[in-house]
C-alpha cells in the first residue's frame, strides 16, 4: 500500500522540470522520514499555493491576489508593454532589473509541435489591452526559436493597425534560446539593443 504511495508521488514528481524518476523517489523518501521538517510545512505551502496563488486577471503572471504586485505597481512605467510567452519568462526580466514597464503573457506560442493554436493563447486579452491602455511601445520578447518568431510576426500583424511602436529583443539572445534560461546580464544587453520590428 505505502509503496503505491510512493510510487504515485514520486510518478508527479518526475515530471516536473529538471526532474527524473531517481531523484523524485529520492525526494519522496526525505519527504516521508521528515515528516515534521519537511513533509508538514510542504503541505501547509501547497495547500495556501492552490488557494491564494492565481494567475492576474490583467497580464497572466501568478501571484496572490487577482492582480499581481507587477501591474499594481504605480510606480512602473504603464506605456511599455513587455510581451512573453510564459510567466517564467516574465520573472526572468524581472531578475535582470533592466525593464520597469508592464507585461503581458501569452500562455506559450504558437507551435505544430505542443499544439498550440491562436484560440490557445491570450490573444484577445492583448489586444483588448492595447486598445484600452495607453502603449508606446510593445516589446515582443517571444523565444529565439521558429515557434516563437512565428508568434511574434504573428502579433505583429495582429495589433499592426493599432498607433503603436513594436519593438524585438536585440543582441545577445543566442538562436533557439528561450528566456527563462538566460542570464540577467545577457537579457539586460537583449533589452537596451531592441530595435524596431
Ligand atoms: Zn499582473
Amino acid at each position: 500500500m505505502a509503496i503505491n504511495v510512493i510510487e504515485n508521488l514520486a510518478k508527479i514528481i518526475a515530471k516536473f522540470p529538471g526532474m527524473g524518476p531517481r531523484i523524485a523517489k529520492k525526494i519522496v523518501l526525505t519527504l516521508a522520514l521528515n515528516k515534521e521538517k519537511y513533509l508538514k510545512p510542504l503541505i501547509h505551502y501547497l495547500n495556501e499555493l492552490n488557494e491564494k496563488v492565481h494567475n492576474c486577471d490583467l497580464c497572466g503572471n501568478i501571484d496572490e491576489g487577482k492582480i499581481c504586485n507587477i501591474c499594481l505597481d504605480e510606480k512602473r512605467d504603464k506605456t511599455i508593454l513587455c510581451i512573453v510567452e510564459e510567466v517564467g519568462d516574465l520573472w526572468a526580466i524581472e531578475r535582470s532589473k533592466n525593464f520597469y514597464g508592464k507585461y503581458f503573457v501569452l500562455g506559450g506560442n504558437l507551435s505544430a509541435i505542443t499544439g498550440k493554436n491562436i484560440e490557445d493563447l491570450n490573444f484577445s486579452k492583448l489586444i483588448s489591452r492595447v486598445q484600452n491602455e495607453n502603449f508606446l511601445e510593445l516589446i515582443i520578447a517571444t523565444s529565439a526559436t521558429i515557434d516563437g518568431q512565428n508568434t511574434a510576426h504573428y502579433i505583429v500583424d495582429l495589433l499592426s493597425n493599432y498607433n503603436v511602436k513594436i519593438t524585438r529583443l536585440g543582441h545577445g539572445i543566442p538562436i533557439g534560446s528561450e528566456l527563462d534560461y538566460l542570464d540577467e546580464g545577457t537579457i539586460s544587453i537583449a533589452l537596451k539593443t531592441r530595435s524596431n520590428f
